[in-house]
């Protein structure tokens, strides 16, 4: 029986006394498993470097000779300054120690010494944190060292030697926790291994080499929770299996005014064969603005309805609900489906005759906002809900849904890949379909940043594209968190370009007007009655208009890159070239960022994965509210392919019927058993 490193006390480790095992307790560690699990969060690179390849401010280790007498200035009793000059590499430099003028007897003119410090490239000089002598005492010189996060009156000098002595006792006894295939299969080290050359590494690529291993560790155990827990919900066949009416639904995709994508092919026949299982179907599906997500959606809503179910969009804006039930109409007409728009803003006896008609089954298709599924909706059966843009379909609309006795099939939409992917993949809980290519013919849209002071020549070129018939968005200036001064903004600049203006109609468009109000404002631009919209954000997602050809964005550098890339979606939806002006505050450093973001790259999926590095991924997920997990090794971000990986590993583990039953996988059955996945709550 192997021994449990978890449950031997940490002072067990020789050395670990006194104060220590407290000091270790505020880290969290009171077993030597733990202290194990203690990984560095960096390592301390005293590599020989060569001058010639270092830039300004590294931090750099070099050998060299002495070849002067050290200078020391002190200031006061205990702080002074000591330079000396040193020859590396045929090179002069100026070594600086603060703090450390007794070194100075031991700057004897031509000894080798060995300095790490920061590089100073401009004035070659050399600011010292650490010095060896070659050849006296021990040397880290040509090594990796650890970094811990440590507090208190622990040391890194302290935690490397009881690390090392930790490994040197108990090293023997980590088990293997990963089954052999996975370790053949990416060329993983063996968990002994690769525990102790995270804590000492010879080499960088030996630490990365261990640091894989442990990344893939973490992910996988991560991911055989979710996957195991949706494998026993999966074999709950409660969900609807549609009998999916093949045919007809390839004939109302060939009648529609264009050609699928093979992207938009591949999802649909993707989401068809979730509809025809019995247990629920819960899959994103993801694609850049404009890839053509409505009508994949409007093929699998065609597709329940052909099978005697109900249909409900969710979208997060009453003017998106009014867009998406225009085109669904005209999709859906010459089938005889009923679809109906069920908004905040019917009236009560309107809203009674809708429900009594959704009940009914009058109804085939609702959109709408989340009005939709509150707890007096009912349906008559309800096969899929799909919802569009931003929001999950969450956990208490499922069970809403359940309550009601229903349990239909959820496709959720989005246009932010990343950021979102990154959260489903981290639970585990959602299929994935991706719409990887814009239909064809798209032309990319030219993106230029300015300043505020090149507004004439922006309102120059809006009048260009207007007088050749084609439109504009302008949106306004963000003010955080204040709806009043964003929509005084939009008033504002409403009355400048119509001044500007006079020869055409200029539109205005905000929060605070009425459904209706901004139902008109859309029909007329939408049919170029109105040739310039001014708006706020309300108008950020899903809205399509194809003849228009430019967006402005005021204050842009105080837009987040996934909104400002959602804004440059509204245009180069049709034929024409398309432009996108940023009107961005030069000072604004973390604007700045954004702006060559996007005048660097139309691709979405970069957008996303920048807009993450510029956050940080901290940031993003608001951590602690998302519940997402914080991992010891691996990274969200950085890590993700790996995520995808483990992910895909762990399905597939969790279907062999040897995993639940063969003696090889006792182990990992043992962490699942900890891991409550037998006797938790279902997954929602
Ligand atoms: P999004 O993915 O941003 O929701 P939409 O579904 O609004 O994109 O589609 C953008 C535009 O592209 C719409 O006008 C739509 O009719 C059109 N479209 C969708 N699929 C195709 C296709 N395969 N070929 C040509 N145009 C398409
Ligand atoms: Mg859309």
């Amino acid at each position: 029986m192997a021994i449990d490193l978890y449950a031997l006390p940490v002072t067990q480790v020789s050395g670990v006394k006194g104060k220590k095992p407290e000091e270790l307790l505020a880290l969290g560690i009171t077993s030597v498993g733990q202290l194990l699990d203690y990984y560095p969060f960096r390592y301390e690179d005293y590599t020989l470097r060569d001058l010639t390849q270092v830039k300004d401010g590294d931090k750099i280790t070099v050998q060299g000779t002495i070849a002067g007498v050290p200078q020391v200035q002190m200031y006061g009793r205990t702080k002074s300054r000591m330079t000396c000059k040193i020859v590396v590499d045929s090179l002069f430099i100026t070594a600086v120690w603060f703090n450390r003028h007794f070194l100075r007897d031991k700057l004897t003119a031509g000894a080798e010494i060995v300095l790490t410090g920061k590089w100073d490239q401009k004035r070659l000089h050399l600011t010292i944190s650490e010095t060896e002598f070659p050849g006296q005492g021990k040397s880290q010189t040509g090594t990796l060292q650890p970094v811990y996060s440590i507090t208190g009156a622990l040391t890194q000098k302290w935690m490397r030697q009881t690390m090392k002595q930790a490994l040197l006792q108990f090293g023997e006894l980590i088990p293997e926790v990963l089954p052999a295939e996975l370790l053949t299969r990416y060329d993983l080290l063996p968990r002994k291994k690769a525990m102790a050359l995270l804590h000492a590494p010879g080499s960088l690529e030996q630490g990365q080499q261990a640091r894989r291993r442990m990344v893939y560790e973490e992910l996988f155990l991560f991911q055989l929770k979710m996957q195991a827990y949706r494998a026993l919900n999966h074999d709950r066949a409660d969900g609807v299996a549609h009998p999916v009416d093949l045919p007809a639904v390839r004939a109302f995709v060939r009648a529609l005014p264009f050609t699928l994508t093979a992207s938009q092919k591949q999802v649909l026949a993707e989401i068809l064969h979730d509809l025809q299982q019995p247990h629920c179907m819960n899959r994103l599906l993801q694609g850049d603005v404009g890839a053509g997500k409505t009508v994949v959606a409007a093929s699998a809503l065609f597709a329940v309805v052909k099978s005697g179910y109900q249909g409900a969009l969710m979208v997060p804006t009453e003017i998106l609900a009014e867009q998406h039930k225009r085109s669904l109409d005209r999709l859906f007409e010459p089938y005889g489906i009923q679809t109906a728009l069920l908004t905040g803003s019917l009236t009560d006896r309107q809203r009674r005759d809708l429900l009594a008609s959704l009940q009914m089954g009058l109804i085939d298709v609702v959109v709408g906002t989340h009005a939709l599924i509150q707890e007096d909706v009912y349906f008559r059966q309800l096969g899929l809900v799909v919802t569009d843009e931003q929001h999950r379909f969450g956990v208490n609309q499922r069970s809403i849904l359940r309550r009601k006795g229903m349990n239909p099939d959820v496709l959720t939409m989005t246009a932010t890949p990343i950021p979102r992917t990154l959260a489903i993949t981290a639970f585990g809980d959602m299929d994935v379909s991706t719409l990887r290519e814009l239909p064809k013919g798209r032309k990319p849209i030219q993106t230029y940043a300015v300043t505020p002071a090149m507004l004439e020549r922006v309102l120059g070129f809006i009048r260009r594209e207007v007088s050749a018939g084609r439109q504009a968005y302008v949106i306004c200036p963000l003010i955080e968190e204040s709806e009043k001064l964003d929509v005084q903004n939009a008033i504002d600049v409403h009355a400048q370009l119509q001044f500007a203006f006079p020869e055409y109609r200029v539109g205005l468009l905000h929060g605070r007007m009425t459904a209706s109000e901004k139902d008109e404002i859309m029909r007329q631009f939408s049919s170029n009655e109105v040739q310039v919209l001014v708006s706020t954000t309300v108008i950020e997602v899903g809205v399509d208009v194809p003849n228009s050809t430019l967006m402005v964005v005021y204050d842009a550098d105080r837009f987040g890159l996934s909104q400002l890339h959602q804004l440059r979606g509204r245009v180069g939806r049709g034929e024409h070239q398309s432009y996108c002006i940023l009107i961005a505050d030069p000072k604004n450093e973390v604007g700045k960022e954004r702006m060559k973001a996007m005048t660097d790259t139309n691709d979405g999926f970069e957008i996303a994965r920048r807009d993450l590095e510029l956050r940080g991924p901290g940031d993003f997920f608001g951590t602690k509210q998302s519940g997402l997990p914080e991992f010891r090794v691996a990274d969200m971000v950085t890590d993700f392919e790996t995520m995808e990986q483990a992910r895909d590993d762990a399905a597939e583990l969790v279907r062999r019927p040897d995993f639940w039953t063969g003696a090889s996988y006792a182990s990992l059955r043992q962490f699942l058993q900890r891991e409550n996945i037998f006797t938790g709550d279902l997954l929602d």
